[in-house]
């Protein structure tokens, strides 16, 4: 009997714990084929001519790319890389290497369903099934106390029913060894500059370091547990809450790590800890759960239908104002100084998110879509569903009635103190009971 080879098409999950493919990939076949392609849309320009992903974020992904390749060899196998369309690249290396089943994971948002779109037709074609897996979120969503139609628009009526009536899944385990047909040629990473970008200045003045890859993506995990911050109360009353965010959302966004592993992590510490310090973690992943379910629910009908028309200047004042913001030369100190750091680095914490967003639309009103594409471009971590739904939210786009507690924008951006221009750690001031809490998060 002839051998059974399953193609295992790496995206958005470049890891090689946690994830159900792999397992399910070397569990089911005799071989496996990894394969991850850098598709060449992702580095077009976008409607104002820039790239759709800057070079913070392409740096990361081919770090992330090479660190899989790594590990992956490490347990006896390889990743092959090509630059290429995948609906092209993956049905000829199906017949190169007569696979008998193509496994991906699933993603929700437009552009990257339609990828897959197409990467099915072409394995149709050539009588191939693409087999779909879901592993992105916390809850699974066939793990979800409702179905997807009738996921809660509110973010607050989701987080109490899923936390009342669902449970997170264990992590799967890893393979201890995967089993490939040999390779003739596993191809190069590209450069940088094969992708049509220049390599970025590191800015002396950024605390945080992003690496791409999984080895990185556990360490920075452990840092964060290791942090006393962890041990500090983010409800304790106290005069001055410090940003103990995780800095995990680079790793996520491409999957170096799970959002369950995350999770099971907090777990772990605070039955350690005997606390609940973990919560705001846990309350954050939420979120990214939330807007991915949104955009599974309503497709492209996410945004209502006078978001791209609602009330904005048009023409010469939008562009000015738009550059101003891009820039960094509002005059507004706080604003500025997060726009600096977003440029010279590719992330800024989501309160400063928050605010530069919310200071774009409410204040200079430019279309929000302006500034979540230019959010796509330079943001390290960027994720479609948690940026676009992030924007639309803060632009009050959403489906959401806006009846939760948990955006609470208790300051106006003007009224923000910072005495640099480049917003590092922000230690804001909170009331001495905790209740108005001003997070780096939404809260
Ligand atoms: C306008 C706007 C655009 C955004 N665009 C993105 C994006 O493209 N990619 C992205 O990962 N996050 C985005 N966010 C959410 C959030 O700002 C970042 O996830 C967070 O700042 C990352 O830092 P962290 O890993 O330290 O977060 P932590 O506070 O440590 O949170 C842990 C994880 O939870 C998730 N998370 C936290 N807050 C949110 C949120 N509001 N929505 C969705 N997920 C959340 C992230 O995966 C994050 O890594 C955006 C927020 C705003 C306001």
């Amino acid at each position: 009997m002839s051998e059974k080879t399953i193609l295992v098409w790496f995206r958005n999950d470049l890891r090689i714990h946690d994830n159900e493919i792999l397992l399910e990939a070397t569990r089911k076949a005799d071989k496996v084929l990894p394969v991850y392609c850098f598709d060449p849309y992702y580095f077009t320009k976008n409607a104002a001519g820039e790239p759709k992903t800057g070079s913070f974020r392409a740096r990361f992904l081919i770090e992330s790319v090479a660190n899989l390749r790594s590990n992956l060899r490490s347990m006896g196998s390889d990743l092959i890389v090509r630059i290429g369309n995948p609906a092209e690249i993956i049905p000829q290396l199906a017949e190169e290497y007569q696979v008998s089943e193509v496994y991906h994971h699933r993603e929700v948002a437009y552009e990257e369903t339609a990828i897959s779109e197409q990467v099915e037709t072409a394995l149709w074609k050539v009588k191939l099934n693409l087999k779909h897996f879901i592993g992105h979120t916390l809850y699974h969503k066939e793990d979800l106390p409702f179905p997807i139609k009738d996921i809660p628009d509110s973010f607050s009526t989701f987080k109490k029913k899923v936390e009342r009536d669902s449970n997170v899944r264990p992590c799967v385990d890893t393979p201890e060894h995967i089993s490939s047909p040999a390779i003739n040629d596993a191809g190069e990473l590209p450069t940088l500059q094969q992708l049509g970008l220049d390599e970025p200045a590191d800015d002396p003045r950024a605390t945080d370091q992003f690496t791409g890859g999984e080895t990185t993506a556990l360490c920075r995990l452990q840092q964060y547990f290791a942090n006393t911050d962890f041990l500090i109360s983010p409800k304790a009353k106290t005069t001055v809450y410090t940003d103990n965010s995780s800095k995990l959302s680079a790793w996520l966004s491409v999957g170096c790590i799970s959002m369950r592993q995350v999770y099971w992590e907090v777990i772990k510490h605070e039955q350690a800890s005997n606390t609940h310090h973990g919560d705001i973690l846990i309350l954050e992943l939420l979120w990214r759960d939330y807007f991915r379910f949104m955009f599974k629910k309503h497709g492209q009908k996410f945004y209502k239908a006078e978001a791209l028309s609602h009330d904005t200047l048009n023409g010469p004042a939008e562009d000015e104002a738009f550059d101003t913001w891009k820039t960094g030369t509002t005059g507004i100190p706080f604003i500025d100084a997060s726009m600096h750091k977003l440029n010279a680095t590719g992330y800024i914490n989501n309160y400063s998110r928050q605010m530069v967003a919310l200071y774009l639309v409410r204040n200079l009103k430019v279309n929000w879509t302006k500034g979540a594409a230019y959010f796509e471009q330079t943001l390290i971590d960027y994720s479609p569903a948690s940026n676009w739904g992030n924007w639309a939210f803060i632009a009050g786009m959403t489906h959401d009635p806006k009846d939760n507690r948990y955006f609470n924008f208790n300051k106006a951006a003007e009224e923000l103190e910072t005495n640099s221009d480049f917003v590092n750690t922000w230690l804001p001031v909170v009331n001495t009971s905790g209740d108005n809490l001003v997070t780096s998060d939404p809260i």
